[in-house]
């Protein structure tokens, strides 16, 4: 028995990788090393470079491992790109995630769980936003997860196949243990940003729009650390193992931080301080996104065991700092 995890050279999946081996699992990673990294993935795992969509590939893999869970993080996610090139992300996360799918079914492979994105609900109604919210994506990103969502809850309608649907909140930090972390070249997400500038990889940084109706002007999110997001799906994981049905669950705290705030919070952790430039709103930003983690909390278990602003932020830094110096070495 072992695990098949797409997307585990990747920031996220990597991170899964670890935290499926730390608890004795076999685990086997399908990557095309598109934005992943082959030094990311552990050697205790089998690293297959291939596509998702390789259906002879996937099935092979799947009866030779005996695999009996796929959980599924390959995929495109940088919102604006998917604004730009619609097709590219429909075939990268909704027409491909399809063929893994069918090879799950075809393979009589029991459990699938997949990433899926808070940016399925746009701009939310209600705060803190719960799974019954309206889906109603404002990007091809979002529209192309949540159609995937779709294939799953209709296959395993019609086959033996249970899913478990996490819809991630601002994913952020490190592994406690810097075995792996954030290492997309050109990075856009905020705690990322700004531990670059608070270790001088960057002269400062924007603020994308001060004038929100929040109380300093500046957006707010629910940021999770990566290592609390990896326990989730090993929880759910062992849900699906246990016999439960298939379920959509946000994964997120129920805080949110303004952009200042985490700026704040990067500046006092580290005691660095660096430039700041106020300015427009970025193309596509809702205001305001924070889950309601309660169905994850009373279904999985899940107990988050960073939840904890500063403490994300402390280890995004401390990744930063270990990637500066493995880098000069390599110069
Ligand atoms: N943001 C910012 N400066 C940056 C990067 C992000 O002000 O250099 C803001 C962005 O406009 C948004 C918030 O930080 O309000 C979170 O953005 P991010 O890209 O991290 O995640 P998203 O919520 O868009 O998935």
């Amino acid at each position: 028995m072992a695990v098949l995890v797409t997307g585990g050279a990747g920031y996220i999946g990597s991170h899964m990788v670890w935290r499926m081996l730390d608890q004795g699992e076999d685990v086997v990673v399908l990557d095309r090393l598109s934005t992943g990294f082959d030094w990311a993935v552990p050697a205790e795992a089998e690293l297959i470079l291939g596509d998702i969509a390789d259906q002879a590939l996937v099935e092979e893999t799947i009866a030779r491992r005996g695999i009996d869970a796929i959980i599924h993080f390959a995929g495109s996610i940088v919102v604006p790109d998917s604004v730009a090139d619609p097709l590219g992300y429909y075939l990268n996360n909704t027409v491909k995630s399809r063929a893994l799918i069918e090879s799950a079914v075809r393979c009589g492979v029991p459990h699938f769980i997949f990433s899926s994105t808070a940016a399925v609900y746009g701009t939310p109604e209600t705060s803190p936003v719960a799974e019954g919210a309206a889906l109603q994506p404002e990007s091809p990103y979002g529209t192309s997860k949540l159609m995937t969502e779709i294939m799953l809850r209709d296959a395993a309608a019609a086959h033996d196949l249970a899913y478990t649907v996490l819809r991630y909140f601002n994913v952020a930090g490190a592994d406690p243990g810097l075995r792996t972390g954030q290492s997309t070249k050109g990075a856009t997400h905020l705690i990322k940003v700004a531990a670059e500038a608070a270790t001088g990889k960057r002269a400062g940084m924007d603020v994308f729009g001060t004038d929100y109706p929040t109380p300093d002007g500046t957006c707010i999110r629910d940021y999770i650390h990566v290592s609390d997001l990896a326990d989730a799906h090993a929880a759910a994981l062992a849900r699906l193992r246990a016999g439960g049905a298939s379920i959509t669950a946000n994964c997120g705290y129920g805080k949110g931080y303004s952009v200042l705030e985490v700026i704040d919070a990067v500046k006092r952790v580290t005691g660095r301080d660096f430039e700041i430039r106020l300015g427009e709103r970025r193309a596509g930003d809702a205001v305001s996104i924070v889950a309601d983690p309660a169905l994850a909390k009373a279904e999985f278990g899940w107990r988050p065991r960073f939840d904890d602003l500063d403490t994300i932020v402390s280890h995004a830094v401390r990744w930063e700092e270990h990637l500066r110096v493995a880098n000069s070495g390599k110069a």
